[in-house]
């Protein structure tokens, strides 16, 4: 079983990323979980056409954990995909890690954390105080950065690769990169800056996907691109995304730069 996560900057694209990489992967025939961790709880929702499904830390509020079944928590959406909402604190309130890892204890209890592909949808920014949780758990084996070649965003996989450089020192946790994924704003050096980080960071860009008027429009028809627009261009790099994932079996330590080294970086990159 391979358990995957796709860490980045909040608003960056992970949802859309991970919803269609789950989908690809779910119709290449693989059985796929997705569990998305993000206060906005809409990690799934494409692949659930819309439908907001409840979240694992509002049922464990309301009712507490032993009431709680698979059917109420797993739902199943496009492709087969089987869908899980962590959920998160309510705002102004810190959840540390809270929603991951009451996730994680209830599935496994449930024996549903299981399947060929494991994708963790996570929330990188540190707002919420437990992002590397599931690294330090060792649920998130390989985690991709997801990015575009804008400074901030490229600023907050460089602090998730800090944190993963950190927690690979750790016995118990298991987790190294597997990969950047640059999502892309189509900003003028846009690829190259971004698969330099990733080598500079001792990594590999694993895929470069441009920005796309038919990610919009799916979403406006509450569809993946890969439901939505089988036939279209980004849905072919959604596959070609799935088939590198399934195949990629690279996994280093990162090599975090500092901030001026990033800054730099964009500079040169950057036409002025
Ligand atoms: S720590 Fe994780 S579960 Fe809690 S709000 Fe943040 S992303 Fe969600």
């Amino acid at each position: 079983m391979k358990q995957i996560a796709l860490y980045g900057k909040g608003g960056i694209g992970k949802s859309t990323t991970s919803a269609n990489l789950s989908a690809a992967l779910g119709e290449a025939g693989l059985d796929v979980l997705q569990i998305g961790c993000d206060p906005k709880h809409d990690s799934t929702r494409m692949l659930m056409h819309g439908a907001w499904i409840p979240t694992v830390l509002d049922l464990v509020r309301e009712r507490g954990e032993g009431e709680i079944t698979t059917d109420e928590v797993v739902f199943t959406g496009y492709a087969g995909v089987r869908c899980v909402e962590a959920g998160g604190p309510e705002p102004g309130i810190g959840c540390a890690g809270r929603g991951i890892i009451a996730t994680f204890q209830l599935l496994e209890r449930l024996g549903a954390l299981k399947g060929d592909v494991i994708v963790y949808d996570v929330l990188g920014d540190v707002v919420c105080g437990g992002f590397a949780m599931p690294m330090r758990e060792g649920y998130a084996q390989e985690v991709y950065l997801v990015t575009s070649g804008e400074l901030m965003a490229l600023y907050a996989a460089n602090n998730i690769a800090k944190a993963i450089a950190r927690l690979s020192q750790r016995s118990r946790s298991s987790c190294s990169l597997a990969g950047v994924i640059c999502n892309a704003k189509n900003t003028e050096g846009e690829e190259e800056l971004v698969r330099e980080f990733a080598r500079r960071i001792n990594s590999e860009m694993v895929a470069y996907i441009p920005r796309s008027r038919t990610v919009q429009l799916a979403e406006i028809h509450r569809q993946t691109v890969m439901e939505y627009a089988p036939e279209s261009e980004q849905a072919a790099v959604y596959r070609s995304l799935a088939a590198q994932v399934t195949a990629n079996t690279r996994s280093s330590i990162p090599t975090p730069l500092e901030m001026d080294e990033l800054e730099d970086l964009a500079l040169q990159f950057t036409p002025v």
